[in-house]
């Protein structure tokens, strides 16, 4: 497993790419997060984990074209701030994950192999959740062995959170695999896809946190 690590402190980015290494991960390490595009362009990772807090551009505005450019890679924030506010503005942005600094080495660990765990099903042809069943190869979805009649882009939203089986998703990353679908997003499109989704699935199946996104349960 590659791990990109992100880090302008000279210390703490030492001290962690060590840490990284001794847990038997291969870890870049960069200091400067302009090169972190074209870095994930040019090498295949498994992970990255990124400081917000970079001199020129921010970790959150990093991350946020890494998600527009649909770069495919779960990323772990490492944040100074603790506030409901930045964790939100994070999530929003595309992190799978955040830790507050300053941060015990074992959860660091932790949080790392959860999000390789979660990520790993991405490459599965089939995918599990509440239920319901994803076949990857031809875009169909099954509950409870039955065929469910889904337009593209109603696939599309189910497949963001059948993929994060058990964890919210924001309105912003749901709205943005719909213009991956190439059409134009009126503000409410989101609410309306989920509520056509409920009506075929029942309203218990996704979940709706205010101010955070939506989920469906295991
Ligand atoms: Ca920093």
């Amino acid at each position: 497993m590659r791990i990109l690590l992100v880090e302008d402190d000279k210390h703490l980015g030492e001290s962690l790419r060590r840490a990284l290494v001794l847990a038997q991960y291969a870890c870049d390490w960069v200091n400067d997060g302009e090169q972190v595009l074209s870095v994930l362009n040019s090498t295949p990772f498994d992970l990255l984990v990124m400081d917000i807090g970079l001199p020129g551009r921010s970790g959150l505005e990093i991350l946020r074209e890494i998600r527009t450019q649909h770069i495919h890679i779960p990323v772990l924030l490492l944040t100074a701030r603790d506030t409901v506010e930045d964790k939100v503005d994070g999530l929003d942005s595309g992190a799978d994950d955040y830790l507050t600094k300053p941060f015990d080495l074992d959860e660091l660990h932790a949080r790392i192999r959860v999000l390789l765990r979660r990520y790993s099903v991405l490459d599965q042809n089939e995918l599990l959740c509440g239920g319901l069943r994803l076949d990857c190869k031809v875009r169909e979805v099954f509950q409870d062995g039955e065929l469910v009649d889904l337009t593209a882009t109603e696939t599309a939203i189910l497949e963001l959170l059948i993929r994060n089986c058990g964890h919210y998703v924001s309105t912003q990353r749901l709205e943005d695999s719909i213009y991956s679908w190439g059409r134009e997003v009126e503000s409410n499109t989101v609410q309306v896809y989920i509520s056509r989704l409920r009506k075929r699935f029942g309203n218990e199946m996704i979940e709706n946190k205010r101010g955070v996104g939506y989920r469906i349960q295991h």
